[in-house]
């Protein structure tokens, strides 16, 4: 019995013409040790296989080393690479990597129904030529074609041939030549192919090296040089520098292969500004802005007043209703200064963070987010980050809680925990409170500071993941291509249940850990050690505050208010605002603060560690308590020396 196996990019209709193929005789189970699913069925007496969808053969996703370990230890007879034809240039990047394992291989262009719907149309046989293998087209919901490609399958497993390797510059094909005719690389595991071994071994491929004996070192130093060399020719790292070599013979292969039939005249699309090289970016910061007025400006402007009058009458209702009903002035206490004024300063913030996720969720689903990201990609990766981070640090405007949960979505576990790291240090709607007020006192007509702050944290960002890069060259940073999705209008069922969750999570912070920290706060600034009720000056808040104070001496805030204000901010950065209008009052403010100490206060609010809801949701999906703890500790002496920077910087200007 033959075994054929189906691979290609996911959602190129493997499934679908595996079930085209097999009937549905379908055996479902899971890959060893792992949790992705196994499809086995039966083809014209075939063995076909399912594998999971992968864009590259660099083992970094589980799916990514399923394929590569299945082709490799279980050479299958055929390999049946399905393509999506409406995507050819990115499936071809695969192809190229899938033609140098050695086994024979038969191209699918599937979806030729779309093809023939944009007007566009394959040569099938020039990239047959070109690349070597059989070419097929179908159309695997409508079945047709699967005649013509049963016969196919059945020709090459008849008459297996394997085919050429696609080419790359000669600069770098001689260096593999002379990999290839290195002796040890003839201690490769039976049915490998040469060059396959010599470009994983220049790349360093960690998973082939494993299965190899230790590298000799003439080798090692010959490698070594010829990669110094590469990546000085090339100003790139060799991983980089290969995968760029695919894309370049895929580019070629589907520049040629492919015939527009009818000329359409060239339509302006909105693509040719939103992913233009140097315009994407002015226009992503054009509809940011837009995004922020309409949710920040116009919806926050319009309710964050109304809310708070409401909370304060509720707040003085309650008071003035517990008083005449009688109830212990210990209760009244908690729930209008404590819980109402706690919670409620959170809540305010709903109305406009409902109208920013709202827009976010749109332009994520219309498929915008996508191309940003796909843009910002080259830049963010030399950051150690990924171009998906942008999502994370955008929604983190918004909440860092949100913010942090998004981050799933980058698939690269390093860039994902990085990406988690810097992500507070975007300033969320939380801290705008705080730094309204501080400009409003220190720095009056000086429009420009409020914006100085976005670009601080972006600043805080970028350093961050520059150090994380140069300390950690992890080369794992072509783990994956993105998606560059057709733009669809937003399903409003999607875009509501993200804004929903994204909202409720806000709420649900609001409801859990606010308000426990409401009460506590209440109780630390109303009552001393020996419980009796005080003034602020002589709460257990007061106390704990003279004992952190002096660390901030150097910054320029080194009184217990200030200290009690940023205890505070741990629960909620709402509140540092209410915790300074209570032990200091605003009006004098500027009795404490100077203008250096009241920057380098923001800035240290800015930087340091967010609050515990996002500190929560930093803990859990980071998932390790070693790595939260180095976040936190990195967040805190970042803001502490970027603080005590600013304010030299300031007391030296002015
Ligand atoms: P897999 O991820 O490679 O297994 O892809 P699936 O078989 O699950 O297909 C992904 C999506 O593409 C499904 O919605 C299919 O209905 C659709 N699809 C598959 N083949 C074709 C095709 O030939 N034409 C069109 N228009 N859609 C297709
Ligand atoms: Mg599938």
């Amino acid at each position: 019995m033959r075994t054929i196996a189906l691979v290609g990019n996911p959602n190129s209709g493997k499934t679908t013409l595996f079930n085209a193929l097999t009937g549905s005789t379908a055996y479902v189970g899971n890959w060893p040790g792992v949790t992705v699913e196994k499809k086995e069925g039966m083809t014209n007496g075939h063995k076909i296989l399912d594998l999971p969808g992968i864009y590259s053969l660099s083992p970094y996703s589980p799916e990514e080393k399923i394929s590569r370990r299945y082709i490799l230890d279980e050479q299958p007879d055929l390999i049946i690479d399905v393509i999506d034809a409406t995507n050819l240039e990115r499936s071809l990047y695969l192809s190229t990597q899938l033609a140098e394992l050695g086994r024979p291989l038969l191209l699918v262009l599937n979806m030729e129904d779309l093809l023939i719907k944009d007007g566009i149309a394959i040569d099938t046989k020039r990239l047959s030529q070109m690349f070597g293998t059989p070419v097929v087209q179908i159309t695997a919901t409508k079945k047709t074609g699967i005649d013509e490609l049963k016969e196919q399958i059945e020709q090459s497993l008849a008459n297996p041939q394997t085919p050429p390797c696609p080419l790359f510059s000669s600069s770098i094909e001689r260096k593999l030549t002379t990999l290839i005719e290195d002796d040890y690389l003839h201690d490769i595991p039976q049915g490998r192919q040469m060059r396959w071994a010599a470009i994983k071994l220049l790349e360093g491929d960690e998973l082939f090296l494993e299965t190899m004996p230790p590298i000799p070192p003439e080798l090692n130093t010959y490698l070594e040089e010829t990669r110094a060399h590469l990546e000085e020719l090339y100003d790139d790292d060799v991983e980089s520098i290969i995968v760029d070599q695919r894309y370049k013979v895929a580019e070629k292969l589907a520049r040629e292969s492919l015939v527009r039939q009818e000329v359409k005249a060239k339509r302006f699309t909105f693509d040719v500004i939103a992913t233009h090289r140097i315009w994407a970016i002015p226009l992503f910061i054009l509809i940011m802005s837009g995004v922020f007025f309409l949710s920040v400006g116009v919806v926050g402007g319009g309710t964050t007043p109304l809310l708070e009058g409401f909370f304060e009458s509720l707040a003085e209702w309650v008071t003035v209703k517990g008083e005449s009903w009688q109830i212990h002035p210990f209760l009244i206490g908690i729930l209008s200064d404590g819980i109402i004024a706690g919670v409620g300063a959170v809540l305010t913030f709903v109305p406009q963070l409902f109208i920013l996720f709202l827009l976010l969720s749109i332009l994520e689903d219309c498929g915008y987010m996508a191309r940003i990201a796909f843009i910002m990609d080259r830049q963010m990766r030399s950051m150690g980050l990924s171009g998906k981070s942008i999502i994370p640090l955008v929604i983190g405007t918004g909440c860092t809680v949100p913010a942090i949960m998004s981050t799933r979505t980058i698939e690269h576990q390093k860039q994902r925990e990085l990406t988690i790291i810097v992500t507070p240090f975007i300033p969320c709607g939380a801290k705008m409170p705080i730094f309204a007020l501080m400009l409003t006192y220190f720095f009056p007509n000086k429009w420009y500071m409020a914006p100085l702050m976005y670009v601080m944290g972006i600043l805080a960002v970028i350093t961050t993941g520059l150090l994380a890069r140069a300390i950690d060259r992890h080369k794992e940073t072509n783990a994956f291509i993105l998606e560059l999705p057709r733009y669809q209008m937003p399903s409003p069922k999607s875009v509501w249940r993200q804004t929903k969750d994204r909202t409720l999570g806000f709420i649900y912070k609001a409801g859990t850990i606010i308000l426990l920290a409401s009460i506590l706060i209440y109780l630390l600034s109303s009552y001393s050690f020996a419980f009796k009720t005080v003034d602020a000056e002589e709460s257990m808040l007061a106390i704990m505050g003279r004992v952190i104070a002096p660390i901030f001496i150097p910054l320029g805030f080194g009184f217990w208010q200030a200290a009690v204000a940023l205890l505070t901010g741990i629960a909620a950065k709402e509140t540092i605002v209410s915790t300074l209008s209570v032990v200091i009052g605003t009006s004098s403010l500027t009795n404490f603060f100077d203008p250096a100490g009241a920057l380098a206060f923001m800035t240290f609010i800015l930087l340091s560690s967010p609050c515990v809801a996002a500190m929560a949701a930093m803990l859990k999906e980071l998932d390790s308590k070693r790595k939260f703890l180095f976040a936190v500790v990195w967040q805190f002496g970042f803001a502490y020396v970027v603080s005590l920077l600013v304010r030299c910087i300031v007391l030296i200007i002015v």
